[in-house]
């Protein structure tokens, strides 16, 4: 029954309020009829009636006037991105252009999305996000395998679940447009149901999605092997980690210290590319990630499960890395300009944290 409610607010996002609505709208209804029989229950029930119908009426109109979600990551288009554009086509059979959208980010990361407009009735868009870091550092039989893994939350229809269930929670929050949780007791009340079941919500959502993330892994498996799958896994936790030893770590430090804005991220990145990928450090951060103590609060299930889940007890034998996938994946102008402009952007910030800091 629980999993049914998660699934069904999953699916549907902020409509899923519509349920509330009805129900108000019933009971309204209910108490209309019982008005002339009961009148005197119904008039002393009426300001809870009242209440209930006029929260459900600001639920109601709340939903028109959620905002839509803007991305400020970067759009990449066929030009800029044949490679990646290829791969994703090869990967996906319900691939279809119009429907696709690629953005590129600066995290070492990859992930998948899908918006359904009105309830899904006038059509979805996927938008894949891949991070540039991820394909300076990994290369193209690697960056392939975490396509493939994206691919596979799509067509599980993992997609639209962390952005319909923020959706339901901003949905579900309008009913404070009506009973102000400073000022109403109706408004306290309702603040404290909806707190125990967001947090329900919330722990409910991280296992399905540690669910998911399996699933998805053995979907990579089934379009890239099993081996492919697996490397790409370890190379992902390994290189996470170089990266953050070589590059964020000392850059965090330098930050605290700087009078001026130190060396950006991705300049960085590409000086320290052969050390990143030195094959004993990486070994041993593969293993050290199979002992990390996992985050409960994560969405993702530990190292070492995942590679169990693809039939290796142990960290496997693979290829390291050698050549970047970027020059493959991007036009050679992309690849270049964008690493300059995430590092002019960063360095803006960096000033103002900078001289904040002085
Ligand atoms: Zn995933």
């Amino acid at each position: 029954m629980k999993r049914l409610v998660l699934k069904t607010i999953l699916r549907l996002g902020r409509y899923a309020v519509l349920p509330a609505v009805v129900l108000a709208c019933v009971i309204l209804a209910v108490w209309l009829m019982a008005m002339d029989r009961y009148t005197i229950t119904a008039l002393v029930t009426a300001p809870v009636v009242f209440s209930i119908f006029l929260g459900a009426l600001a639920l109601a109109i709340g939903l028109l006037l959620l905002p839509s979600r803007k991305h400020r990551d970067f759009e990449a288009d066929e030009a800029t991105a044949p490679g990646l554009w290829a791969m994703w086509k090869e990967l996906d059979h319900s691939f279809v252009r119009s429907r696709r959208t690629l953005l590129i980010d600066t995290e070492f990361n990859a992930s998948i999305g899908e918006v359904r407009r009105y309830a899904g009735l006038c059509g979805q868009r996927v938008t894949m996000t891949v991070g540039l870091p991820m394909l300076m550092i990994l290369d193209a039989r690697a960056v392939r395998a975490v396509v493939a893994h994206e691919v596979a939350h799509a067509r599980l229809r993992h997609t639209s679940g962390s952005i319909n269930l923020a959706d339901f929670i901003a949905a579900s929050e309008n009913v404070f447009l009506y009973a102000n949780p400073e000022w109403t007791i109706t408004g306290r009340i309702v603040r404290a149901l909806l707190h125990s079941m967001l947090e329900w919500l919330e722990k409910e959502y991280r296992v399905l999605s540690r669910e998911n993330e399996l699933h998805a892994d053995l979907g990579a498996a089934e379009k890239v092997g099993r081996a492919e799958t697996a490397r790409a896994l370890v190379l992902v936790e390994a290189c996470r980690t170089r990266l953050i030893d070589l590059v964020f770590a000392p850059l965090e430090k330098e930050v605290l210290g700087a009078i001026h804005a130190p060396r950006p991220p991705f300049e960085r990145i590409v000086k320290q590319l052969a050390d990143i990928w030195a094959p004993e450090p990486m070994a041993a951060a593969a293993v050290a990630g199979l002992s990390r103590e996992h985050d409960p609060d994560s969405t993702h299930p530990p190292f070492g499960k995942r590679l169990a889940n693809l039939g290796y007890t142990d960290i496997p034998e693979i290829d390291g890395v050698g050549i970047s996938s970027i020059d493959q994946l991007l036009s050679r102008d992309a690849a270049a300009d964008l690493a300059a402009r995430f590092d002019r952007e960063w360095r803006k910030k960096a000033q103002d944290w900078v001289s904040i800091g002085r």
